[in-house]
């Protein structure tokens, strides 16, 4: 017999939440207690552990070395240069401990935690690209993090064989691309969304296989088109020719396009192919409930970031080819995994284990490779692993710990350091309030050598030393913004390999250092939040007839936004 959908509330924010069957399903078969946080709470608790992006010189505990770190010089544990870290020369069994019965879990998992070295940062086989990170086989990238395959592109996020890119966020197969969110296989586009097979478009969102395209919503197979209209061939070269790349034009620009965008019909999910499902950028999903960025999933819930055959999981981010698993973070492979994060490849039959690569049947272990029947670092039989395991998740059960994932107030990350930043921004009164720690960048005095008021204004106006002027990153310029972009680095300087990229298309520099513009780039995509809503559609020629329609849907646009919301047949009726 199924349980019914209970209302609890979160421990956490005290709100209130479903626990859906479904779930009660899911839980009763792993053999944990329903979650005390609510989905919101349980995904923020996961990003805690995620610094992507703020890279820190350091040096290495064990060779002295200058290194490039997710950790700072001041965090209170050893932190390793990745080649190291990963030979034989470290074998982290050498911290290995007794479990002490009388104290709760957490407790003695971050002492363990606390003295084992941590890898400074993965990003195996990527020649030329020291600063990446929770990636790999990239070359000859600068800032790249979470993605693969790539060669010469910076400032990016989630990218997967591109060539030459900057500050591009979910990108595939794509090529000489500069400001995107959510493309595949374009080339030559800038300022453009949510677009695939497209050459030559700019300031455009939901267009496939456009060609020569400027200012355009929603198109198909077109070419020549200014702001959603056919000018023709002659025109349309005319008026580009005329335009002068300034950054008075990209502005003028983005507003023309946001007013096309909120006069055309969007669909109310990003993706395709999705069968009893909600969530934003799906594609080929199969019941699953309340994910994002998530492709080739069945029964799932809760989960982000996570692609290729992940399957009856709950509560995991950035995970590929999942199963039962459960508060998952980071982990490559997850299967039969409940808690764990940052294990970047296969991982079986085990529970909160931590930077573990390849191992199966740990409990509670921190930093091992290829180990089995492990527990707290040290080495058990087969037969004593399973008794110990057992009676450790009998006491977890009494201390309330089992089935929750590791606790905000160990993570190794400040609030606006992580991920949650990005997903859920605070300010820092709040996330101070909210009992999560902040990172203040140490004040830096970098001499600038170039104003913002005097940035060349279009890219034949920049000389040949740019790459060594130390120039001021514009959100300095009032207080209102410095106190917005908690992560500004003040200043900035121009590499000659994203120069190259600005000559080939023409456009101006950057006016905003990488995390300002990273941050004004994350606020166009929508959170990942879901409102419940009702299509808008009001035409008279659609299966609704004469009425408006009527279909309801979870979607990630709130309502008081001013895009027009349709269902997905509504949509296809308009777009197609
Ligand atoms: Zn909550
Ligand atoms: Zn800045
Ligand atoms: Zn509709
Ligand atoms: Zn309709």
């Amino acid at each position: 017999m199924k349980t019914e959908a209970q209302i609890k509330q979160c421990q956490n924010c005290k709100g209130t939440f479903v626990i859906e069957p479904d779930d009660f399903g899911f839980y009763e078969k792993i053999k944990v207690p329903p979650p005390t946080f609510c989905p919101e709470c349980r995904y923020i608790r996961r990003l805690l552990d995620r610094n992507e992006y703020n890279l820190y010189k350091r040096k290495c505990d064990v060779t002295g070395e200058d290194i490039i770190s997710i950790y700072r010089s001041d965090a209170p544990f050893p932190v390793y240069k990745q080649e190291y870290w990963k030979s034989d020369k470290f074998d982290a069994m050498e911290y290995g401990r007794d479990f002490d019965f009388k104290r709760p879990f957490f407790e003695q998992y971050e002492e363990l935690r606390q003295v084992v070295p941590h890898v400074a940062l993965v990003n195996s086989n990527s020649p030329n690209s020291e600063y990446t990170n929770q990636s790999g086989n990239n070359k000859d990238c600068y800032m790249l993090v979470t993605s693969e395959d790539c060669e010469k592109c910076m400032y990016g996020s989630w990218q997967d064989h591109c060539y030459f890119l900057s500050d591009c966020y979910m990108a595939e197969k794509s090529e000489f691309c500069y400001e995107v969110i959510n493309i595949t296989k374009c080339s030559q586009c800038a300022w453009v969304y949510d677009c695939s097979d497209c050459v030559n478009v700019y300031f455009s969102s939901d267009c496939r296989g456009c060609t020569d395209c400027f200012g355009c919503v929603g198109l198909r197979s077109k070419q020549y088109y200014y702001l959603n209209e056919n000018i023709g061939k002659e025109e349309y070269k005319k008026r580009i020719q005329k335009i002068i790349w300034d950054r008075d034009f990209i502005n003028e620009s983005k507003e023309k396009f946001l007013k096309v965008k909120t006069s055309i019909p969007a669909k109310f999910f990003h993706g395709s192919n999705i069968k009893n499902s909600t969530g934003d950028y799906l594609q080929n999903t199969e019941r699953t409930q309340m994910a994002f960025n998530c492709r080739d999933n069945k029964d799932v819930a809760y989960i982000q970031d996570a692609w290729i055959q992940i399957e009856d999981c709950r509560d995991c981010t950035e995970i590929s080819r999942g199963k039962l698993s459960y508060e998952v973070q980071g982990v490559e492979r997850p299967d039969r995994v409940i808690v764990a994060r940052s294990c970047f490849s296969t991982i079986t039959d085990s529970c909160y284990c931590d930077m573990c690569f390849s191992t199966q049947d740990c409990f509670g272990c921190f930093g091992l490779k290829q180990k089995q029947y492990c527990i707290f670092n040290k080495q058990y039989s087969r037969k004593d692993y399973l008794i110990l395991k057992e009676k450790i998740i009998e006491h977890m059960r009494k201390t309330k710990e089992w089935g929750e994932y590791f606790p905000a107030n160990v993570s190794p990350f400040a609030y606006n350091e992580s991920m949650a930043q990005d997903y859920f921004p605070l300010t820092k009164e709040k996330a101070l309030g909210a009992g999560y720690t902040w990172y203040e960048r140490p004040s830096r005095d970098y001499k600038i050598t170039l104003k913002t008021s005097d940035l060349p204004k279009t890219v034949d106006d920049i000389k040949e030393n740019i790459t060594t002027e130390i120039i001021q990153c514009s959100s300095q310029n009032s207080s209102i913004e410095k106190e917005k972009y908690s992560l500004c680095t003040t200043a900035f300087n121009i590499t000659s390999l994203e120069l190259t990229l600005y000559k080939k298309m023409k456009i101006p520099l950057p006016e905003k250092c990488f995390p300002c513009r990273r941050q004004d780039r994350f606020l166009l995509r929508n959170p990942r939040k879901l409102w419940h809503r009702t299509c808008m559609c009001d035409k008279k020629n659609h299966f609704h007839g004469v009425g408006k329609c009527e279909v309801e849907f979870e979607t990630s646009y709130a309502p008081d936004r001013p895009e027009i919301i349709y269902c997905e047949k509504c949509y296809q009726a308009e777009v197609y």
